[in-house]
This record gives C-alpha cells, sequence and structure tokens, in this order.
C-alpha cells in the first residue's frame, strides 16, 4: 500500500531520527526508501567509505534530461549544551511553530518534497523531479559530491537544482565559498631560559594568524561598494588553538584551525596558495636555520564551493517565476548549492524556515512556512506538466 504522509507528519517522522553528523542516517534512509517503494519509485543509495551513512536519490517522472532536483541534506546539528523547551527529537507544534531539531535546517523541506511524492506522482510530468538526500553536510557537505556523481550516473541529466536551506521561500543566488584549513605547526622545543635555541611553535602560529588578519583587514579596506554579500569581502579566521605543554618550554607543537570564507569571484585554493607561499619564503627559513626538523604543515579540512550567481540562470528563472519574489539575495551560510553548479546544474537556494533558527535551541519552522512550500511543490509541479 502507498504510504500517505501530510507534510508535517512526515516532517515529524524525520525529525524522529537522530542524526546528527558523527551519527549513522542509514534508519532515515531506510525509512524513506520504503516509503518512496511503497510509491514504486526506486531510489539509489551512495554509501560513505566505512557505510555507515548514505545518501539517496531518485526521480519521478520520465526518463529525459532536463529535470530538476529537490535537494535536501539529511544530517542535523548536535543538541549538547542547548537547553530545549522540548524533546529535540519529538516535533513539537506550538503557536504555529513546530520545534525539533532540524525543523528549519532542513527536514522541513527534505519532508514537503516527500510527502508531495504521490502529486508528483500522479501528476503527467514532462520533465522529471529528482529527489536528492544527502548526509554530513553540517560537517562541511562531505556526502553531495559522490551523491551527484551518482545521480549523473545513473539518472537523466537534471538542468536545475533548488537547494530547500532554510530560506524564507526567498531565491538565494549566491553565498560564499568555505575552506577548512588545518595548521600544524612543528617547532623546537629548549628550555625557556635559552630561547634562542629553540623555536616555538606558539609564536610561529602568532605570526601565522596575524598574517591571514592582516589579509582580512586589507579585503575589508579594498571591498566594492554595492556587493550583496555580508560582509562585502573574504575573510580568513582561526578559531581553535591549541599548543604547548609548559611556560618554560618552547612549545614544540601548535596547532588552529581557520576558516577562510570567499566570495564567489575569489577560490579558497588561491588564498591556500597565497599562504602557503608566505609560510615557505617568510616563515619555514627562519625556523630551519635553528632546526631543520622544523615545520608546517597544511590540511584541508571541509571545501565548500561558493554559490555563484548566475547571469540569467534557469534555476533562479524558474523560481522566482513559482514564487513571485524578485528580491535579491545572498546569505552568509554555505550550502551543496555549489557543488550542484560545479557539476554543470544551475542552481538556486529555496527552502522553508529562517537560518536565524537553524542550529539554535527549540529551532523550528514555521506551519505557514510549510504550507508555502507544499504550494511551492504544487505549482512546480503544474509547469513541469504543462
Ligand atoms: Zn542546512
Amino acid at each position: 500500500m502507498p504510504e500517505i504522509y501530510s507534510p508535517q507528519a512526515m516532517l515529524e517522522k524525520l525529525v524522529a531520527f537522530d542524526t546528527v553528523s558523527h551519527k549513522s542516517n542509514l534508519e532515515l534512509i531506510a525509512f524513506v526508501e520504503a516509503y518512496l517503494a511503497s510509491h514504486g519509485v526506486e531510489a539509489h543509495r551512495v554509501y560513505n567509505a566505512d557505510k555507515t551513512k548514505a545518501s539517496l536519490h531518485a526521480f519521478i517522472g520520465p526518463q529525459t534530461d532536463g529535470g530538476v532536483v529537490l535537494s535536501a541534506h539529511t544530517d542535523v546539528v548536535p543538541v549538547e549544551g542547548q537547553t530545549w523547551c522540548s524533546d529535540p527529537f519529538r516535533l513539537c507544534e506550538k503557536g504555529g511553530k513546530l520545534f525539533g531539531r532540524g525543523s528549519a535546517d532542513m527536514k522541513g523541506f527534505a519532508g514537503t518534497v516527500l510527502a508531495s511524492v504521490p502529486d508528483f506522482l500522479s501528476a503527467d510530468l514532462r520533465k522529471p523531479i529528482h529527489i536528492a538526500l544527502s548526509y554530513d553536510e553540517e560537517v562541511g557537505c562531505l556526502g553531495a559530491p559522490d551523491m551527484i556523481a551518482d545521480m549523473l550516473r545513473v539518472g537523466p541529466l537534471p538542468q536545475l537544482a533548488i537547494v530547500g536551506e532554510p530560506s524564507g521561500m526567498k531565491t538565494v543566488t549566491g553565498h560564499k565559498g568555505i575552506i577548512v584549513l588545518k595548521t600544524r605547526v612543528k617547532g623546537f622545543p629548549v628550555h625557556s631560559s635559552q630561547l634562542d635555541r629553540g623555536v616555538s611553535a606558539i609564536s610561529i602560529a602568532a605570526r601565522l594568524i596575524t598574517w591571514l588578519d592582516s589579509k582580512t583587514l586589507e579585503n575589508r579596506s579594498r571591498a566594492l561598494p554595492g556587493c550583496l554579500f555580508d560582509p562585502p569581502y573574504s575573510t580568513l579566521h582561526c578559531g581553535v588553538i591549541s599548543g604547548g605543554c609548559a611556560h618554560n618550554i618552547t612549545a614544540e607543537y601548535c596547532d588552529f584551525t581557520t576558516d577562510i570564507r570567499t566570495l564567489p569571484e575569489e577560490t579558497g585554493e588561491d588564498w591556500v596558495a597565497l599562504y602557503r607561499q608566505f609560510i615557505d619564503t617568510a616563515v619555514l627559513p627562519d625556523m630551519r636555520r635553528i632546526s631543520v626538523m622544523c615545520d608546517i604543515e597544511l590540511e584541508e579540512i571541509a571545501n565548500v564551493p561558493a554559490l555563484k550567481p548566475e547571469m540569467d540562470g534557469p534555476a533562479e528563472h524558474l523560481v522566482r517565476s513559482l514564487t513571485g519574489d524578485n528580491t535579491e539575495n545572498h546569505v552568509v551560510f554555505a550550502t551543496e548549492g555549489g557543488q550542484f553548479q560545479n557539476a554543470g546544474i544551475s542552481t538556486v537556494v529555496c527552502g522553508p524556515g529562517s537560518i536565524d533558527q537553524a542550529h539554535q535551541a527549540d529551532e523550528y519552522v514555521e506551519v505557514s512556512q510549510i504550507q508555502d512550500c507544499a504550494h511551492f511543490l504544487k505549482k512546480l509541479t503544474q509547469r513541469l506538466s504543462d
């Protein structure tokens, strides 16, 4: 028997799966797979390396190119350390709001899309609707690239993608890219009374972080007026640092983590190359003069490409024509949108709820936003059936 859910009931189901990024999402995936199968829709899993998580993709409609991807991530951020008024993993309705972890980011969109499957199936679609559910978005958009590659391998080629991150159902056409970078400094430990015979990894880290900060300040000073990003320049920021073992020993190790958020016209890779050049020419030679054991290693932890605003992009055109929203929207958070775009698929972000509630205690999505999203999907279905 085909299973039928309202968008809210489907959201309730999805929220009940504790899919915090570091946990397995396979129970949720199995549920969605069974639900789709009850409607005769075949879905494809794409596992991570140790098979503890999977993405799922499927399409409904004719096996022709030119369809629309509806994309959501299944993972959510942790609730540890947050004080919730209700169980984060049980959807709770109060005053027109649906509270639960992931209700806004972004099981609200996923739930509304899945609940609309019977509509997609009963329409006479001329172009397919693809459903794409990823994992590990919240820890650096790690799951989407393999999923997208598999979609393109097994199914027809979609023309455009709608990433349903919470945007208040507004059309978001751009966001910055992010590279998360770990810097590992290996110094040379000596007693601090003999400072000039050692290399303090902490002092070196301080030099590097000062350089990173100076680049942010330079970028700020030459920001172009009219840029829609806030702040309107690329930023380089160290958020975590650890090192040293005693006040009287020059630190042998210091590690720190930086995020580099770039405007779409720049790339994180270019910034990393510039940083590496600074290290190799201005920092490492001084260290190696003291000891050849000294080193500075860089490790890329995550790399999320920017979503580039497209000139006359088909995704923007379609979504604006369905929502009637013509406001210009760029956002500060990153999404899987740039990954779809880099695969040749025109992409915008548009989904229910607000990013202000995402990742917070008492995360919620308004019932009216879910209704707007369901209405949007009905119009999309009609448009693809014309
Ligand atoms: Zn999200």
